[in-house]
């Protein structure tokens, strides 16, 4: 269930209440993780931020700070075995300088290769990997920017939630994978 939040005012973004259970699979509270996303705007010279606490029992919120396995270290890990792969045969064709200052050009060559295709191959393994992990990590999972575009994201996720902040429409979208919570939590914030 897709819940969206207006928030009329930036500078002063609503304190949103949560059911006092996991927000993933409905088991007692044991601790909060934030979600927090920046306004873009300012308040008194300060940056203004929407932070959002959301329960999880223990289970989930180990779960959530294990959630690298299955994003960012398959995508440096397979990038890198698929970059090395090919920057020795990079190394060997590049045409080599015949300039004192040319000289480095098969290394320079054979690094834009390992890059290029680190990064592309990296994301590939990286999207594979997530499409496995969603019986471990829920199928929310997929949505989350991958590893390569997460710096450009105005996504900010958690086991079973996925937040989204629309700047021009001034809302945070909220999805739940657990249909109870998102039903729960719409009544409590009178959405
Ligand atoms: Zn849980």
């Amino acid at each position: 269930m897709l819940i969206s939040i207006p928030i009329p005012d930036l500078k002063n973004p609503p304190s949103l209440k949560f059911p006092e259970r996991c927000a993933n699979c409905g088991k007692p509270k044991d601790e909060t993780l934030g979600l927090s996303f920046d306004m873009g705007v300012q308040k008194k010279s300060e940056q203004v931020f929407m932070k959002i606490s959301v329960p999880m029992c223990k289970t989930c919120a180990d779960k959530e700070r294990s959630i690298a396995k299955v994003t960012l270290i398959p995508f440096v890990v397979g990038g890198f075995i698929v970059g090395a792969i090919v920057f020795l045969p990079a190394l060997l064709i590049a045409p080599e300088g015949t300039t004192p200052q040319t000289l480095n050009l098969p290394f320079v060559l054979a690094g834009c290769a390992f890059l290029i295709v680190g990064i592309i191959f990296g994301t590939i393994i990286e999207a594979i990997v997530k499409i496995f992990s969603i019986p471990v990590y829920g199928k929310l999972v997929t949505k989350r920017p991958l590893t390569i575009f997460s710096f450009f994201s105005n996504t900010d996720d958690l086991i079973g939630v996925s937040a989204k902040f629309v700047k021009d429409k001034k809302v945070v979208e909220l999805q739940f994978e657990n249909e109870e919570i998102a039903k729960e939590f719409k009544t409590i914030n009178n959405l």
